[in-house]
């Protein structure tokens, strides 16, 4: 066993020894340089009060409204729940169901459960269901969007600034606080509190027989390295419970399936409007790069330059990505595995961002909501947009970068110490 607790790097699956480092240093993989973990300047009771203070500002952001907007003396308090009940009862039930999860129950979950686990190690006694919590955790934080909520707020804004009179409310100022605490918690990983758990020696580490030919793997919700029977093999993780495989199945059906689904999706989603401007003279639609050349016409090159990039050159940029890792999967070497593990991360990195224009339907349809006068209406390509979102997201995660670098691991395996960076 040893001296350290053992983990395997999520994208080439080689093994290192989690050693103490100074706080703020990061440990990177010495074969593909991922960065396998953070030591945190903060100590347990400072993230503690980060969640307790993030949950505060959570509430301020969704009781008070965002920002009032008024023409002729008729005026809208939007608020992010307002805008969800409204999408849902103008009849955009999926879109409403969608952002709502996105935006709101899943930020709010994960910091239910990251104070809850926390704790939890604090009290020094987990519970019984500390496992189950995580495991939902893990599953939550990829979903988690309120910096794109807040970008879309601020384009929302500048949309609106010519056409009526805008006032800003308590709760825009709640949201960027909320952004920058939620970024700064989003390294709270279930993982990390797998590692504090197992730092507090309140849960089982590793143990590896090396003498044994059964290959190693990682739990990719929890960390711990553990031995399969075989590499077809699949069961429970002995820690968290998570389904453990050797690499994730059937990964070449699923992404190609996931990202041809995501392709037929993206047609709908740029060619359709992705919302309606009725006004007493006039009722126009919008596409997305429509959207886009608007800003550009009201002198916002930098907003239009944003919404081209991720609503644009984002999802299409993850479709390629994602297809150039999957077809190029036979091009061997470290060189080119590194940069295949760097286009990785992009892709997962990225993920999120395209979510923005979604957001800006539903918040502008929120704040110009006066029914016979001004009304801002979700169109179809919304939901079309947020399915490709959606389905690109789960391509990226049914994709194992370990595979790529199996085969260049026969040559020169081994367990290595983690190096600093
Ligand atoms: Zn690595
Ligand atoms: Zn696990």
């Amino acid at each position: 066993m040893a001296a350290h607790p053992l983990i395997a790097c999520q994208h080439c699956a080689t093994l290192h020894e989690r050693v103490p480092l100074a706080p703020g240093s990061v440990a990177t993989c010495v074969r593909c340089g991922y960065a396998l973990y953070r030591v945190s300047t903060i100590a347990l009771n400072g993230w503690i009060a980060l969640v307790l203070g993030a949950l505060m500002i959570f509430a301020i952001a969704n009781y008070f409204p965002i920002v009032t907007l008024s023409i002729g003396g008729l005026a809208t308090h939007a608020s992010l729940p307002g805008a969800l009940y409204l999408t849902w009862h103008q009849g955009h039930q999926t879109l409403a169901v969608m952002t709502g999860l996105f935006s709101f129950w899943f930020p709010l979950t994960q910091l239910l459960f990251v104070l809850w686990a926390l704790l939890a190690i604090r009290k020094q006694r987990l519970p019984d269901d500390f496992a189950h919590g995580l495991r939902l955790l893990n599953h939550v934080m990829h979903w988690s969007m309120v910096p794109v909520l807040m970008l879309g707020i601020l384009v929302a804004l500048v949309k609106f600034a010519g056409m009526a009179k805008v006032q800003l409310g308590p709760g825009i100022w709640a949201f960027v606080v909320l952004t920058f605490l939620l970024t700064g918690l989003s390294r709270m990983t279930a993982r990390r509190l797998w590692d504090f758990a197992e730092d507090a020696g309140l849960v089982r580490q590793a143990s590896i027989d090396a003498s044994q030919p059964a290959p190693v793997t990682s739990c990719l919700a929890c960390g711990l390295v553990q031995q399969l029977p075989d590499h077809e093999h699949s069961e429970p993780c002995r820690r968290c419970g998570e389904r453990l495989h050797y690499r994730k199945p059937d990964q070449t059906s699923r992404v190609w399936a996931l990202l041809l689904a995501a392709w037929i999706a993206y047609i709908p989603a740029n060619v359709l409007p992705v919302m309606r401007i009725r006004t007493a003279a006039s009722d126009s639609e919008h596409t997305i790069l429509g959207g886009v050349i608007e800003l550009w016409g009201y002198g916002s090159w930098d907003l239009a330059l944003i919404v081209f990039i991720a609503s644009i050159v984002v999802p299409m940029t993850k479709l390629l990505a994602l297809m150039v890792l999957m077809l190029r999967r036979r091009w061997r070497g470290p060189i080119i595995q590194r940069q295949r593990t760097r286009m990785y991360e992009l892709v997962e990195f990225i993920g999120q961002w395209s979510m923005l224009d979604v957001f800006v339907v539903i918040l502008m349809a929120a704040m110009l909501d006066f029914p016979g006068i001004s009304q801002v209406i979700p169109g179809p390509a919304a939901v079309s947009f947020g399915m490709v979102v959606i389905l690109t997201m789960f391509a990226a995660m049914s994709y194992d970068p370990r595979s790529g670098w199996d085969k260049q691991r026969e040559e020169d395996d081994g367990s290595e110490q983690a190096s600093t960076g």
